[in-house]
């Protein structure tokens, strides 16, 4: 391999590290924090004033990653192409 092809090939393998990380990632720790009310679980209301239950994440501050949508959904396809 001389050099101009291993320069071409390097953007293809960090986007390949970066993918196999990110699903790694999920595998590892399914949820992440709650964009709405950032891991708090607690939202202000309109007015600023009270804080209420936020109704995204169900008052948990836990959402569950794309990544991991893509592998339940993948492994409900396996399991469903097994019977
Ligand atoms: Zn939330």
């Amino acid at each position: 391999m001389d050099f101009s092809a291993m320069i071409a090939s390097t953007p293809c393998i960090i986007l390949a590290l970066l993918t196999l990380g990110y699903l790694g990632l999920c595998v590892v720790s399914p949820f992440g924090r709650c964009r709405t009310c950032h891991g708090t679980g607690r939202n202000r209301s309109p007015l600023g004033r009270i804080r209420r239950d936020c109704r995204r994440c169900a008052a948990t501050g836990l959402r569950i990653r794309r990544g991991r949508h893509v592998i339940n959904h993948l492994h409900d396809e396996y399991e469903a192409g097994k019977r």
